[in-house]
């Protein structure tokens, strides 16, 4: 039995860790990625506002060595969901299952004026580029926004904005600076009111200005203004977008998508493929594009295999349940905990924000990068 993996986020991690825990050597997994190694999007932020440095965050692949999965770097160029097959740049690869974990590519150029006039902080060399931008702005107006839906981890444009705050406020430069938030949503965290209260309330301490439903559709860096989805405009000093988001297109030239996204059965994950999987951002499955989703997917996945290869009938169904962390500056963490159930509303609570979830925060991150790497990891050690 051959499974095929493609990409090695936290979908292909999670999933290429949970059968060699469970085959070791007796099943043949190629895990395939095109990329140097694993960043947390949470280190994308650490890195980006001084907490820690680039070396420190990148998991190299080199490094991920498990028995029975392959780990083969190379970039995906074509996927035959009919007959199972992957061309890539390191051969082809026959699968007798075949998992899609590719997540969303992010196009900073699809939005006019973003490269030229602002930058962005979702792609790993954006965030880590931020950091000397930070360092030398002097203060002014920083805006931090979301060119389009869907967009990965929708805290996160909430929990910058509120680092901007801090960052500005340590280095003296809040009270000539202002910091405002445009997001497509209504709530910053919807399924959860009381994490919503809880961040707007936040916003509103510190004079942050919170525009929901609204989506920045341009920038004009001749005149630095961020040109909105309601016809209004916002000027800025400092822009920090979150770009567009695509499935890859070898997807999309599989025939793999409808409407941008690999549509699955919610609870098995399954494409209309037989023996083809597909998890994480790369999906329309109903939940949030963030890690512990894609991650609780690949679990889902990795029994239903792990099932098939002893000649059982696959029982596990996927719940929709992950758990987030989210900055709220000043080392104040809140733990947000929502769960995607298709034909139910989602639901959410939080617990925090406080200093001592800092410290769950930090085995969230160690923890798997322990069971997916083999080593011990610590979130902020530089
Ligand atoms: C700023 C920020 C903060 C975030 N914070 C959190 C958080 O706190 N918690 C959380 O759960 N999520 C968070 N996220 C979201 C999280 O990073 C993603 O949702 C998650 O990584 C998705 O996992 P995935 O396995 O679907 O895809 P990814 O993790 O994106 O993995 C896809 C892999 O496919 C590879 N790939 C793509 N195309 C090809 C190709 N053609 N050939 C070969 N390889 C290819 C890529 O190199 C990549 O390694 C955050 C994101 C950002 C940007």
């Amino acid at each position: 039995m051959r499974i095929v993996i493609l990409g090695a986020g936290f979908g292909g991690l999670e999933l290429s860790t949970r059968l060699s825990e469970e085959f070791g050597d007796d099943v043949d997994v190629v895990l395939i990625d095109k990329g140097e190694g694993f960043v947390f999007g949470f280190s994308k932020l650490d890195v980006m506002f001084g907490f820690t440095d680039a070396a420190h965050v990148l998991h190299r692949f080199e490094d991920c060595v498990k028995p029975g999965v392959r780990f083969v770097r190379a970039e995906v160029t074509a996927i035959d969901p009919v007959a199972k097959v992957v061309t890539t740049q390191a051969g082809t690869f026959e699968a007798d299952i075949l998992v899609v974990a590719l997540g969303a590519d992010l196009h900073p150029a699809m939005t006019p004026g973003l490269l030229e006039g602002g930058h962005e902080f979702y792609t790993v060399a954006g965030a880590f580029a931020l950091r000397d931008v930070l360092d030398e702005f002097d203060g002014g107006r920083v805006l931090v926004g979301v060119t389009s839906t869907p967009f990965k981890c929708p805290p996160a444009p909430s929990e910058t904005t509120l680092l901007v705050n801090d960052f500005l406020q340590e280095r003296g430069l809040r009270d000539h600076s202002e910091v405002s938030l445009v997001m497509p949503l209504p709530l910053p965290i919807p399924p959860s009111p009381q994490a919503s209260e809880a961040i707007l309330t936040a916003f509103e301490q510190r004079g942050i200005t919170w525009r929901p439903n609204t989506l920045v559709r341009a920038l004009d860096p001749a005149r630095k203004v961020a040109v909105l989805s309601d016809g209004g405009e916002l000027p800025y000093d400092l822009f920090l977008g979150v770009p567009v988001h695509r499935a890859p297109s070898v997807v999309v030239d599989a025939g793999l998508t409808e409407d941008g996204w690999i549509p699955v059965d919610p609870l098995t994950l399954q494409t209309r493929f037989p023996g083809v999987y597909a998890v994480g951002d790369v999906t329309s499955v109903g939940t949030p594009k963030a890690g512990v989703f894609a991650e609780g997917q690949a679990s889902v996945v990795a029994s239903a295999i792990i099932a098939t290869v002893h000649n059982a009938e696959p029982d596990a169904v996927y719940d929709g349940h992950g758990i987030c962390y989210m900055e709220f500056g000043g080392q104040q963490i809140a733990k947000i905990d929502v769960t995607f159930q298709s034909g139910s509303r989602p639901v959410g609570w939080m617990e925090g924000p406080d200093v001592e979830l800092a410290a769950d925060k930090s085995t969230f991150g160690s923890d798997r990068i322990q069971r997916w790497f083999g080593r011990a990891w610590t979130g902020l050690d530089v």
